[in-house]
């Protein structure tokens, strides 16, 4: 071994700035960056990746028990989503073998429930889990061709973005359109005005829903006449999309009633039920909505997420892995600051969120607010213990 000279590209010691000895060699700064770039390189084409046999395709089961560490409450979503995720990269494997005669559609879903109640979570922690691309999208920028606004392109873009523009990866990604009730056709009778915002955007996401070759501008945004475009195929990207639509439980409620003239009262009272309410929901409510019936064609899994009561909020503070409440004690932690929450601390923190109506997504904001003063003073004591009287918002 040379003691003068780096072992793998064999430059003399003085023409070097470092030389790092090893066991049976030396290295020099060179090299060591040349092998970090590849270090780096590989672990992106091996970051996203879905399972390529069945052995590896994780079961409903288990998508589901990743996504309860993640997401508190919320089973029937949780269990509808697992399967559709399950049977969609399912479809990917069979795609790959023989049998071509059947062909499986996909499933694209739509999730429906107020504002912070984890939809987004949802997708996010699937993809997370499933090892895909993911991207969100506010279906409210896109409009048609030729208005202010985005083309529904830019979404795709988006998805490419994340997968560092690697098309094949991109092509098994997931996108999380987000509120998809915005664009809902604004009456019932298509109108004879244009609607820019709303039907004509369902409208032009049906190309990218139906799964054909899309030119995608690789920097979003509007498409620009001497761009290069990126073609990718949707036919397997799996949509998920998301929104409040308020009104809903109106227009279900409506319906069962109408369905339940001629039924005895206790049929009448379980119309009642909010939850039972919501169970009902079906594409014909979403129709109704101001979806139009060939996007709802394409999204087959219409699934909703229910309200959070305080105990599931009170949970979500507590109880997912990176919970509000850990990452606090965990940032506190840092200056050598014990923190402690009492169980009445964090339901008046719940309490004052719930008042917001802003869902589990205040939750954030409020214990910020709350920590305020001892993180700007984060030296004057070792330990904080809130409670229900210390704590001002
Ligand atoms: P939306 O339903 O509006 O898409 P999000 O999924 O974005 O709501 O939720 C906002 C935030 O609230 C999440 O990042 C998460 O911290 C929290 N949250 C909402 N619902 C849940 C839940 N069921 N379990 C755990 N955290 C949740």
């Amino acid at each position: 071994m040379n003691s003068n000279q780096c072992s793998f590209c064999g430059r003399k010691r003085k023409e070097v700035e470092i030389l790092i000895s090893g066991n049976e060699g030396f290295i020099c700064e060179n090299c060591i960056e040349q092998a970090h770039a590849i270090v780096v390189e590989n672990a992106q084409k091996q970051g996203f990746s879905p399972a390529d046999s069945m052995e590896d395709l994780k079961k409903p089961k288990e998508i589901k028990e990743h996504l309860d560490q993640f997401v508190i409450g919320q089973d029937q979503a949780k269990k509808q989503l697992s399967i559709a995720v399950y049977n969609h990269y399912k479809r990917l494997l069979h795609a790959k073998t023989e049998n071509r005669e059947v062909e499986i559609e996909k499933s694209n879903i739509i999730m429906i429930g107020e504002t912070g109640t984890g939809k987004t979570l949802l997708a996010k922690t699937i993809a997370k889990e499933l090892n895909v691309p993911f991207c969100i999208v506010d279906a409210t920028i896109l409009t048609e061709a030729g208005y202010v606004g985005e083309d529904v392109e830019s979404i795709l873009s988006r998805l490419l973005m994340v997968a560092d523009y690697d098309v094949e990866k991109a092509e098994k990604g997931i996108v999380f359109i987000d509120e998809i009730d915005k664009i809902a056709r604004k009456s019932d009778n298509p109108s004879l005005t244009r609607d820019v915002s709303g039907e004509g955007v369902q409208q032009g996401l049906l190309k990218l829903l139906e799964g054909s070759i899309v030119n995608v501008p690789p920097q979003g945004g509007r498409k620009h006449p001497d761009q290069k475009y990126i073609q990718v195929n949707t036919q397997n990207i799996l949509f998920i999309a998301g929104g409040a639509f308020d009104g809903i439980k109106e227009i279900i409620e409506r319906r069962l009633n109408k369905q339940a003239i001629g039924f005895s009262a206790e049929k009448m009272a379980k119309t009642e039920d909010d939850e039972y309410i919501l169970s009902q929901l079906n594409a014909i409510d979403l129709r109704k909505f101001g979806l139009i019936p060939e996007l709802l064609g394409r999204f087959p899994i219409v699934t909703y997420l229910d309200k959070l009561t305080k105990e599931t909020m009170i949970r979500i503070m507590k109880e997912p892995k990176n919970s509000i409440i850990n990452q606090f004690v965990e940032l506190f932690k840092m200056d050598g600051v014990t923190l402690k929450f009492t169980d009445e601390a964090i339901e008046k923190i719940v309490e004052e969120t719930m008042e917001k109506g802003l869902g589990a997504r205040g939750l954030r904001g409020t214990t910020e607010k709350v920590l305020e003063d001892y993180m700007f003073d984060i030296e004057a004591s070792n330990e904080i213990v809130l409670t229900r009287d210390n704590i001002k918002f």
